[in-house]
């Protein structure tokens, strides 16, 4: 489908209400499958669809299967097999999004390993679609808890991993129970013969789809790619502005909303940067490109519609921080660097689950696209040295500096110390609010295991001791506590003997200790505004929650009887002298 054919989702006819959460989640326009797939799916015509993870085929039946549902009658009218039940819960999480203003429409997923009681109770009560793996399926429509007399539709979703985990043939059985005036739909990244076989047998007339992929080679940008694991995305891009050499950056997300998230949270992080985006006025849209080439702005944060024809010279950078749709769209996005015969550089973070369209997107561009590894801390200290030694060039030779220099004889012999202290203490200043060297949480690499990963969040983080319960203290390991501390503070201000204090986890921001569970609200209260380590202890249970993926826990102690608490630290009734207060870091602009 050529770029200009691209119609809009609401020249589609689907149901207002589904058009209405298209508007809300920010979906600029149909990708390739969705444009081809809704108009034969709205008219109940069967659909044979090539297309991978990633294409946002879940939209391409989800959007016209809910626009014809009726969801007055409480019974399953859809039916999508799936063959993973991560697949299964993603894709009823999707429906019941896009379903979310079809007033009294419920999804169910269904999955083995699943609370069986629980999904009859669900079904019960009157389902309208029901996503599945085909075991547990076939389960429940031998048990006959499930019925299939009222469906209109069946999809088969990623039938060529059905047929390599062997579900092929339950999914013909399930067929069978399916009556025969309904709607078949199956997708399927590629088309082994047996897949083909299922569709000739059990789709009619099947309109087929194949979102086609040109091949084309893109010489003059060098392509990379990182594997989203351990740190989000944000902190990743974030590492990749301050260490790269960048003149003007393009960073392309996938919907409109996400844009103008995106672009806020740089700002909060430094980084001035715009968004770009269909909803935007032409006029804005034009006065931040011509911002963009002249240099008044580095980064722009946009989507595929919005960039597309974007002629840029500067743009030196081109982040897929949401992986494109097809390997049309990543070929478009990255031929936006590059330009006017400069090298250009196109970076691409793929979620595990993406790596099916990373390597369709090597085959398209004849290319291998490199891993790479994030920058590292000292990447980064280099990096923050060097524009430092930049700017006191830049100082040197631009400024007059008579004043400055006298001020600083003045205070060498006032003092009696050499210009080196003084130079030293002054970079110190200079670079207070935003170190030369990032502090060590930036250092952490990527982590495999998140605390939360242990217990699980709202599973009440009881400890193997029924007696306690686990409580959240705002104070951590950057703020240079030490388990004893804590100790030290809750024993003495919450009135409490040493031995009633349990497991201790610092982390970096915060730290959960465990205390008896039947803690008078009075103890709790006071010890909400003790101090330790400069920091308001703030107690409240945990939650289980973490914010951050920055946070580990570091040691595990527990403190046995009578075990001497080290105070260091903790200052009984001492408040934070204003100096002490750690101040938010804000970084400037680097790009
Ligand atoms: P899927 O291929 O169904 O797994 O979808 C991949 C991702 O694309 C999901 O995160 C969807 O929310 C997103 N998506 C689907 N359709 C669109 C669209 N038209 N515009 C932007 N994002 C979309």
């Amino acid at each position: 489908m050529t770029e200009e054919s691209v119609p809009a989702f609401s020249d589609l006819s689907l149901h207002p209400a589904v058009l209405k959460v298209i508007q809300e989640v920010g979906y600029e326009t149909p990708t390739p499958i969705q444009a081809q797939s809704i108009p034969p799916l709205l008219a109940g015509t069967d659909l044979l669809g090539q297309a991978q993870t990633g294409t946002g085929k879940t939209a391409a039946f989800s959007l016209p299967l809910l626009s014809r549902l009726n969801p007055k009658l409480k019974a399953p009218q859809i039916l999508v097999l799936t063959p993973t039940r991560e697949l299964a819960l993603q894709v009823a999480e999707a429906m019941q999004t896009y379903a979310r203003h079809l007033k009294g429409f419920q999804v169910l997923p269904v999955y083995g390993g699943q609370n069986m009681s629980q999904q009859l109770r669900q079904l019960r009560r009157g389902v309208q679609a029901v996503v599945g793996t085909p075991g547990r399926i076939q389960d429940h429509l031998n048990r006959g808890t499930l019925k299939l007399d009222k469906l209109s539709c069946v999809i088969i979703d990623e039938a060529d991993e059905m047929l390599k985990m062997g579900f092929i043939d339950d999914v013909e059985k399930i067929l069978g129970f399916a009556p025969q005036e309904r709607q078949t739909a199956l997708f399927s990244a590629t088309m082994p013969k047996e897949v083909l076989q299922v569709a000739r047998k059990h789709l009619r007339d099947p309109v087929e789809i194949r979102i086609k992929s040109k091949t084309s080679t893109v010489e003059k940008i060098s392509q990379f790619f990182w594997q989203v694991k351990g740190l989000h995305k944000l902190d990743a891009l974030t590492r990749i502005l301050e260490a790269e050499e960048i003149d003007g950056m393009l960073i392309f997300v996938r919907t409109k909303v996400a844009t103008v998230d995106l672009a806020e949270k740089l700002g909060a992080r430094g980084f001035s940067s715009a968004a770009l985006n269909g909803d935007m006025a032409q006029m804005l849209r034009e006065k931040t490109i011509e911002r963009l080439k002249d240099g008044s702005l580095d980064i722009v944060v946009a989507t595929d519609v919005a960039a597309r024809g974007l002629d840029v010279k500067r743009i030196s950078h081109v982040i897929n921080y949401d992986i494109p749709y097809d390997t049309e769209a990543y070929i478009h996005r990255i031929g936006r660097t590059g330009r006017a015969g400069r090298e250009g550089k196109a970076i691409l973070f793929v979620a595990p689950r993406e790596k099916r369209m990373l390597a369709a997107i090597e085959r398209t561009t004849r290319q291998p696209i490199k891993a790479m590894a994030l920058p590292s801390r000292k990447d980064i200290t280099n990096r923050r040295i060097g524009l430092f030694k930049e700017q006191i060039a830049q100082a040197m030779e631009s400024q007059d500096l008579e004043f400055f220099e006298e001020l600083i004889d003045e205070y060498q012999s006032e003092y009696d110390v050499g210009h080196r202290k003084i130079a030293a203490s002054l970079a110190y200043l200079l670079q207070k609010e935003r170190p030369l060297q990032p502090d060590e949480r930036f250092a952490e690499e990527i982590r495999e295991e998140r605390p939360e990963r242990e217990t699980g969040p709202g599973r009440g983080r009881k400890t193997s001791d029924e007696q306690m319960q686990t409580y959240r203290i705002e104070v951590g390991r950057v703020h240079g506590v030490e388990p004893g501390n804590i100790v030290g503070a809750i024993s003495n201000e919450g009135n409490l003997n040493s031995r009633d204090i349990g497991r201790i986890r610092l982390f970096d921001q915060f730290s959960l200790v465990d205390l008896p569970k039947n803690l008078s609200q009075e103890k709790l209260h006071k010890l909400k505004t003790v101090w330790v380590c400069d920091e308001q202890l703030q107690i409240s249970p945990d939650s289980g929650s973490r914010s951050g993926s920055l946070e580990r826990p570091i040691k595990r102690r527990t403190f046995g009887r009578g075990k001497a608490a080290d105070n260091r630290g903790y200052k009984p009734g001492v408040k934070k002298a204003p100096f002490g207060k750690r101040v938010a870091k804000k970084r400037e602009k680097t790009t």
